[in-house]
C-alpha cells in the first residue's frame, strides 16, 4: 500500500503492527498455531447510522474493533475523525493487548472510531451525534462495564464520555456499576484526576525512568540528565502539550520545536509551551507566534537537530519518505504508530533509540484502569490507603516528638511540621504515584529483556515480547 504523504511503497498501519509483532515472534517459542490466534483481530463491528441534522438526514460510519478477548473487560479509546477507517481501528486494537499486558493493566484490547470532523459541527450537534452512535455500540454490548469500555482518543475527550455513560444508564436503569461503562468523564462525572494528563504525564515518566539507567542513554548516543535536553514535539493535543509542559516546567528540558497542523515553530533557545498553547486555542494555529522562526512546511522540524523527538499526533509520520534525515537519536512515541514497518529498520539501522509507543503512551490506559476500579468500588478513591498513611504518619511524628522532647533546646518541631506532614495524599497524588509505578516497572521489564538475550536489539522487539508472552499464558493458561 503506498503512504499517502509520500506516495511510497509502505504496509498499511495494520500490517505495519502485524510486521513488528511477526519481528518478535520469531524469536519465541509458541505453541502451533496460538501465535495466529494473537495476532488476528477477532472481531470488527461496522455501524452506520443517521442522524437528522440541519433539516436533513447525516449518515455516520463507526467502528469499534475487538482485537483480544483473553481477558476481559477489553479497552480502548473511541477516536472521532475523518481519517478513521477500518485498519487503522484495527491496527489500533491490536495495539492495546500489547499495552495492556505490558502495563498489567487487566485488559483485552479494543479500539473504536467514528468517520467525523468534529469542528465542522456544534455542541448540540455533537452531543445527538455521540449519543446515537453510543447507542448503536450499547445495543451490542460493545460498550459495557464488564465487557468493552471505551475511552477518550484524539478528537474526543470527557465531554464525549460523560455524554456516553448518560446514555449507558438512560439505556440501563438498574445496572450500579454503570458508570464504570467508559473511562476519562469528567471529574463530577464519576472520572478520576489525572486522567486528562494521564498519557502526557506517562510520557514524562518513562522519559525520567529512561534516563536512570546509564547504560541505556548511552546507546542512544545521549549523555548526563533529563534535565537541558532539547526536545521537538509533533502535536501540541492532549497527549503533546502535557508531555511538554510537564518536562519543560518540571524537568528542564527545552522545547526547540512545535510542530502543528498549520506548520511548525523553531527555537534553540526553548519555546514557551503554555504560551503557545493559548496561541493555538486563540488562532487555530502557531502561524504568527511572537518568538522563535515559523516554518511552513512543519514536517521539515521533525528533521531537526535535536535531542528527543516526540511525536504526539498522528500514525506514520515518520515513514520511509523522512526516516533517514531524521537526526533525534532518541524517539519516545507518544502517539500510537507514529513509525512505520520500513522506517523503524531504517531507524534501527541508524541506531536511533525509539521508545515504543505501546509503552510510552501506557499512561491513559493505566490512569483508566484506576477510573474503573474506583466506579466499581463504589469507594472514595485513595481513603483506604490516606488512613493507612495517616497512622504510619502519626507514628513517625509521635518518635519524632518524642526525640525532640529528649534532644530539649537543641532540637524542636517546627509548628505547622506536624499538620504539613499530616496531610497525607490525596487522590491525584495516588493516581500519579500509582502511574510513575507502573511506568517504572514496565520499562525495566522491557529493558530486562533488551539486554538479556542477544538477538533483542531494540526496546520494541523486547516490548512486544513482554506482552505476547503475557497474552500467551494467560491463553493457555484459561484454554481457548
Ligand atoms: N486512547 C488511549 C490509548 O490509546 C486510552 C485508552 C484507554 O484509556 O482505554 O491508549
Amino acid at each position: 500500500m503506498s503512504n499517502t504523504t509520500t506516495g511510497l511503497q509502505e504496509p498499511s498501519f495494520r500490517e505495519s503492527v502485524d510486521i513488528m509483532f511477526n519481528r518478535a515472534v520469531a524469536l519465541m517459542d509458541l505453541p502451533p498455531g496460538l501465535e495466529e490466534k494473537i495476532r488476528v483481530c477477532n472481531a470488527t463491528y461496522t455501524v452506520r447510522f443517521g442522524v437528522r441534522l440541519r433539516g436533513k438526514i447525516e449518515t455516520f460510519t463507526g467502528y469499534r474493533s475487538v482485537h483480544s478477548e483473553h481477558m476481559e473487560p477489553v479497552k480502548g479509546g473511541i477516536r472521532f475523525s475523518l481519517g478513521v477507517n477500518q485498519n487503522e481501528v484495527e491496527a489500533l486494537a491490536a495495539l492495546m493487548t500489547y499495552k495492556c499486558a505490558l502495563v498489567e493493566t487487566p485488559f483485552g484490547g479494543s479500539k473504536g472510531g467514528l468517520c467525523i470532523d468534529p469542528r465542522a459541527w456544534d455542541d448540540d450537534e455533537m452531543e445527538r451525534i455521540t449519543r446515537r452512535f453510543a447507542y448503536e455500540l450499547i445495543k451490542r454490548d460493545l460498550i459495557n462495564p464488564s465487557q468493552n469500555v471505551p475511552a477518550p482518543d484524539m478528537g474526543t475527550g470527557e465531554r464525549e464520555m460523560a455524554w456516553i455513560a448518560d446514555q449507558y444508564k438512560r439505556m440501563n436503569t438498574t445496572d450500579i456499576n454503570g458508570a464504570a461503562c467508559v473511562t476519562g468523564k469528567p471529574a463530577h462525572a464519576g472520572g478520576i484526576q489525572g486522567r486528562v494528563e494521564a498519557t502526557g504525564r506517562g510520557v514524562q515518566y518513562a522519559l525520567q525512568e529512561f534516563f536512570r539507567h546509564p547504560e541505556d542513554i548511552k546507546i542512544a548516543g545521549l549523555s548526563g540528565k533529563l534535565d537541558g535536553k532539547r526536545v521537538v514535539v509533533q502535536g501540541l493535543g492532549n497527549v503533546g502539550y502535557h508531555a511538554a509542559s510537564f518536562l519543560s516546567a518540571e524537568d528542564g528540558c527545552i522545547i526547540t520545536g512545535i510542530i502543528e497542523r498549520d506548520g511548525a515553530l523553531s527555537d534553540e533557545n526553548g519555546l514557551e509551551v503554555e504560551a503557545v498553547h493559548a496561541w493555538i486555542a486563540k488562532h487555530g494555529g502557531v502561524k504568527g507566534y511572537p518568538t522563535g522562526t515559523y516554518v511552513e512546511n512543519g514536517a521539515s522540524v521533525l528533521e531537526q537537530d535535536c535531542d528527543i523527538l516526540i511525536p504526539a499526533a498522528l500514525e506514520g509520520v515518520i515513514n520511509l519518505g523522512n526516516a533517514a534525515r531524521i537526526k533525534a537519536p532518541l524517539i519516545i512515541e507518544a502517539a500510537n504508530g507514529p513509525v512505520t514497518a520500513g522506517a523503524d529498520e531504517v531507524l534501527r539501522d541508524k541506531g536511533t533509540v525509539i521508545i515504543p509507543d505501546m509503552y510510552a503512551n501506557a499512561g491513559g490506559v493505566t490512569v483508566s484502569y484506576f477510573e474503573w476500579v474506583k466506579n466499581l468500588s463504589h469507594i472514595r478513591f485513595g481513603r483506604m490507603q490516606r488512613r493507612q498513611e495517616e497512622s504510619r504518619h502519626e507514628l513517625i511524628v509521635g518518635e519524632l516528638q518524642k526525640l525532640s522532647e529528649h534532644l530539649g533546646d537543641q532540637w524542636s518541631m517546627t509548628p505547622d511540621f506536624k499538620t504539613k506532614y499530616l496531610r497525607g495524599a490525596g487522590e491525584l497524588e495516588l493516581v500519579r504515584s500509582g502511574l510513575d509505578d507502573t511506568m517504572r516497572t514496565a520499562y525495566q521489564a522491557m529493558r530486562d529483556m533488551w539486554h538479556s538475550r542477544d538477538d533483542v536489539h531494540d526496546l520494541r522487539t523486547a516490548a512486544y515480547l513482554v506482552s505476547i508472552g503475557r497474552v500467551a499464558s494467560s491463553y493457555q493458561a484459561k484454554g481457548l
